[in-house]
């Protein structure tokens, strides 16, 4: 069997300037701000992408997400199907999440966010560990100026 593991990251700031819907994972959060970005800015969708992007050799954000950006498509989760297509037969065994945000609170919404990644890459809830974290206010992250993301993806082919 090979295995290969993929690392993604992504960030992005709070946008003060409109009342964008915040789209984390696919999941709405109940938040006054979403994220700046041309698209929906779903800074987990993205992280992972890059994640399948470091596996495959194939880079969707910038070049192939900015010319679906420039037709409309704004929602990340076509970003995502990009990469995953690219996968072709490799299996995801697991997904590790790591998010860094003051606002806004993940805990309640960890559930959820398994749920719906799991539908979204073809995986069952069990296989994705998510962790949240304010970083003791390190970073423009943890001062609550935006979100960053890590996520590591471990995939195997027989
Ligand atoms: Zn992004």
């Amino acid at each position: 069997m090979s295995i290969k593991t993929g690392l993604g990251q992504d960030s992005h700031a709070f946008d003060v300037t409109n009342s964008k819907l915040l789209i984390l994972g696919g999941v709405e959060f109940d938040h006054p701000q979403g994220l700046r970005g041309n698209s929906d800015a779903d800074v987990i969708l993205h992280s992972l992408t890059n994640a399948i992007s470091s596996i495959t050799g194939k880079n969707i954000l910038g070049a192939k997400a900015d010319a679906l950006c420039q037709q409309g498509i704004t929602d990340s989760t076509e970003y995502l199907k990009l990469a995953l297509n690219d996968l072709d037969d490799w299996h995801i065994e697991h997904i590790a999440i790591s998010i860094e945000c003051l606002i806004p609170k993940i805990s309640p919404k960890i559930e959820a966010l398994k749920v719906n990644i799991a539908k979204l890459m073809n995986t069952q809830a069990n296989n994705i560990g998510i962790t949240a974290t304010t970083g003791e206010g390190l970073t423009a992250f943890g001062r609550g100026e935006g979100i960053q993301v890590l996520s590591i993806i471990t995939v195997s082919k027989a």
